[in-house]
C-alpha cells in the first residue's frame, strides 16, 4: 500500500473525474492520498475533498506563490480550517524565488517569508508538521526553519536536490519526498539521493496534476503514477516495490499521525 503525500485535487485538471482519480488510485495500491492548500479558497476545497473521499486527508496552507495576495487574518482561517480531523499538515508552505527578476524577489522576499513563519508558529501551535515549498531559496528557507528546530517537522515536498543536501535536511530533523522527476533520464542528481538515502528519510508522492513519472510523462499525472514513482526508487535502491512501499508508508504514518476514525 502506498500513500501519495502530495497531490492537487482541488485543480480544476481533476473536477471532471475526481471520483474515477481516487479509484484508480486505490486500484494501483495508493489507498491515501494527501490533498493539498495553496490558498485560503483551496485549502476550504481541499479539507472539503478530505470529508467527502475516506482515503483522502488534507494540508491547508498559503503557497509562497500566494503569499503577496493573501489577507492579513488568514492565520485565523486556517486555525479553523485546521481543526478538521482530516488535516494532518500545514503546507504546502516556504519560500519560492524562482523565474523571479531581482526586483521582484526583493519586492517579495519579506512578505513570503512573514507568511511563512507566521504558518510555522500556527504549526507549533497545533501540533501539525509541514508540508514545505521550496524553490531557488534554499538558504532563506534553512535560516527560517532553524529557529523552529525541534518544535515543528517539515517534509521537502518535491526534493530535486543532491545527497548531500538531503542529508542538512535529515540533520535538521526533516524528511524529503520524490515525485516523478526521480524517473526521469534528466535527474541523474535525485535518482542517485533517493538510492542512497537512509530508510525512514523519504516517502513518495506524484504533486499531480504535474510531474508525471515515467512512462506517463508529459500527461495529467494522478495519484495513480504514485507507483510507478516508487518502483522506479525500488530499482534504485535493489529492494522490491512492496518493502520500498511498507518502508514509505510507515514514515508518512508518523510524520502524518492519520486519524484513524
Ligand atoms: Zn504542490
Amino acid at each position: 500500500m502506498l500513500i501519495d503525500t502530495h497531490a492537487h485535487l482541488t485543480f480544476k485538471d481533476f473536477a471532471d473525474d475526481l471520483d474515477g482519480v481516487i479509484a484508480r488510485a486505490a486500484e494501483a495500491g495508493v489507498t491515501r492520498i494527501i490533498t493539498i492548500g495553496t490558498s485560503l479558497e483551496s485549502s476550504q476545497h481541499a479539507v472539503e475533498i478530505a470529508q467527502k473521499y475516506p482515503g483522502v486527508f488534507a494540508t491547508v496552507g498559503i503557497h509562497p506563490d500566494n503569499a503577496t495576495r493573501t489577507p492579513p487574518d488568514f492565520i485565523a482561517t486556517l486555525r479553523e480550517l485546521a481543526h478538521s480531523s482530516r488535516v494532518v499538515a500545514i503546507g504546502e508552505v516556504g519560500l519560492d524565488y524562482f523565474r523571479r527578476t531581482q526586483e521582484r524577489i526583493a519586492a517579495e522576499k519579506s512578505i513570503q517569508a512573514a507568511v511563512f513563519a507566521q504558518q510555522l508558529e500556527l504549526a507549533v501551535e497545533l501540533g501539525l508538521n509541514l508540508a514545505i515549498h521550496e524553490r531557488d531559496a534554499w538558504d532563506d528557507l534553512l535560516a527560517l526553519l532553524a529557529p523552529f528546530a525541534g518544535r515543528v517537522r517539515g517534509q521537502f515536498h518535491c526534493f530535486s536536490k543532491s545527497l548531500a543536501q538531503a542529508e542538512t535536511v535529515l540533520a535538521h530533523g526533516h524528511l524529503v519526498s520524490f515525485t516523478g522527476i526521480a524517473t526521469f533520464k534528466n535527474a541523474p542528481v535525485v535518482q542517485e539521493t533517493a538510492a542512497r538515502l537512509p530508510p525512514g528519510s523519504f516517502m513518495v508522492e506524484t504533486d499531480c496534476p504535474y510531474l508525471a513519472p515515467v512512462p506517463f510523462r508529459g500527461k495529467r499525472c494522478e495519484p495513480a503514477h504514485t507507483r510507478a514513482t516508487a518502483e522506479h526508487i525500488a530499482a534504485l535502491r535493489r529492494m522490491s516495490l512492496a518493502e520500498l512501499a511498507a518502508e514509505t508508508t510507515a514514515t508518512a504514518e508518523v510524520f502524518f499521525r492519520f486519524p484513524t476514525a
